[in-house]
């Protein structure tokens, strides 16, 4: 038999590039592939690519000088490794990757990755591989199931990819060319992978696309399923306690997903909405289609039907002709509202979009200062919001062991780490915990119940195993 073959995969950005790249190991898995954390052991490197600002996508060049180097130290040892660049740079930039770093074999946009066997087995032959099309047919279609070992090795929340692309066009954003336009998978198909998921342990799913409220799939009747249909009916499968979604947009909040946060226990009460400005003329000039007051109205009817819902956010600073007022409003619309966590940005002009030709630029100082008062401001907000934790009884789903012994740590509904001193035994679990203290951004406490009456109860022993 062969020795498997090993793979190292490294993703940058956003969610779904993490999804994206479990499904690529799952995709090579039947190649004979397995996972390795070193590069220098690795036959193949995938870097799973953002192109959303500049940094990110430099990053991706750097990293490919590096692994020059490791490649060419492979074949001095007898070793052949191969490099591919998958991701949202690699549809963006195509040939000219190639151009820029020659050691790379295969370069696969983001709707082709179902391809990356053949496209190994071609740069094989050709020395190089590129596929950078929008294909016709559904990768998810062809991609494999993930294995129960991957599934089970990979933790108690996983991501479900639900819609994919984006048709709206904000002025500053590459998505709708790196991503293609907006896609629905069917509800049939995410059905079956959530319960696959819960079978194997997964308790907590987190539905994700670049507009995953837009989210109109097929349903099984043939009619179309909006976001909040498909969350009411995924709620009902067995062995999953939360559900999740991510990311929104403003203007696709409709009355499905109101009904969903109001009737589904299961359904966390933290909704990321991007708001990006405070502006209503920088939301036109970023072809945002809201407005300030339609976004506090999407606001207020989430917390008409949950009053513990919290909310978080996007920000960019210093988008084309932002002045000094446009600032303030955002800065006084964040204070409106009340963030439990946001994302700050400053603006980055990306090649090939309107905002890039946009001649009235902000300079780098104003961007800079403008971004730490923002940040100062928010990271207000999300102390004021985790201290307001303390002394009171949450909801824990615990997910692991934590780096200090004896500890195991979760999530709270909102996201909060949460670390108490227990068995591994409740691993998998929701438990009440009393919240002492806060640590940064971890809260620390104690269980607040007995383990439940079908466990065994914790002995000395194997507190902390
Ligand atoms: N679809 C989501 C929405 O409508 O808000 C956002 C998806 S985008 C992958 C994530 C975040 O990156 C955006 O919300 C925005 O704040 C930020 N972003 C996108 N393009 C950017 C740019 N050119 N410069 C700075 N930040 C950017
Ligand atoms: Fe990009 Fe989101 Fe705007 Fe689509 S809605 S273009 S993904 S920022």
């Amino acid at each position: 038999m062969k020795p498997p073959r090993k793979l190292h995969i490294k993703s940058y950005g956003c969610q779904m590039n993490v999804y994206d790249a479990q499904r690529m190991v799952d995709t090579l898995a039947g190649e004979g592939f397995i996972e390795t954390k070193s590069v220098d052991d690795a036959d193949l490197v995938i870097l799973n690519t953002c192109h959303i600002r500049e940094k990110a996508s430099e990053k991706v060049y750097s990293e490919l000088g590096r692994l020059r180097v490791a490649k060419h130290d492979a074949a001095r040892a007898g070793r052949d490794m191969r490099i591919a660049v998958a991701g949202c740079v690699a549809q963006a930039e195509g040939e000219e990757i190639i151009r820029r770093a020659p050691a790379v074999d295969v370069v696969v946009g983001p709707q082709s990755y179902h391809h990356l066997p053949e496209l190994l087995k071609r740069a094989g032959t050709h020395g190089r591989a590129i596929e950078t099309e929008f294909p016709a047919e559904d990768k998810f279609t062809f991609l494999p199931q993930p294995r129960r070992e991957a599934i089970r090795a990979r933790g108690i929340s996983a991501f479900v990819t639900v819609q994919e692309g984006c048709d709206k066009f904000c002025t500053f954003c590459v998505v709708p060319y790196t991503r293609g336009a907006e896609v629905s998978r069917p509800v049939a198909r995410i059905i079956e992978d959530v319960k696959q998921l819960a079978d194997n342990g997964v308790r907590e799913i987190t539905l994700i696309g670049q507009n995953v409220n837009a989210y109109h799939g097929e349903g099984p009747d043939g009619s179309t399923w909006p976001l909040g249909k498909l969350l009411h009916r995924l709620a009902e499968i067995r062995g999953i306690v939360r559900l999740r979604y991510s990311t929104s947009h403003p203007r696709d909040v409709d009355d499905s997903l109101i009904e969903a946060h109001r009737d589904l226990p299961a359904l966390m009460p933290l909704v990321h909405l991007p708001v990006q400005s405070g502006s209503d003329r920088i939301l036109s000039a970023m072809n945002r289609k809201h407005t300030v007051a339609e976004y506090r109205k999407a606001i207020d009817r989430f917390r008409a039907v949950r009053q513990d819902i919290a909310f978080s956010s996007d920000f960019i600073v210093g988008f084309p002709g932002e002045r000094e007022e446009d600032f303030l409003a955002t800065l006084a619309l964040v204070t409106q509202i009340g963030y439990a966590a946001a994302y700050s940005f400053k603006y980055s002009p990306r090649p090939g979009t309107p905002a890039a030709e946009m001649q009235e630029t902000v300079s780098a100082a104003d961007m800079d200062e403008r971004l730490v008062r923002l940040q100062e401001l928010i990271d207000r907000q999300q102390s004021a919001f985790n201290v307001a934790a303390i002394g009171t009884t949450v909801d824990v789903l615990f997910e692991r062991a934590a780096r200090n012994v004896g500890q195991i740590v979760g999530r709270t509904a909102y996201l909060q780490p949460a670390h108490v001193m227990a068995s591994s035994d409740i691993i998998g679990e929701v438990r009440p915990v009393r919240i002492d203290s806060l640590e940064r951004y971890s809260l620390l406490g104690e269980l607040v119940s007995p383990a439940p009456a079908i466990r065994p109860a914790l002995s000395e022993t194997n507190i902390g195993a």
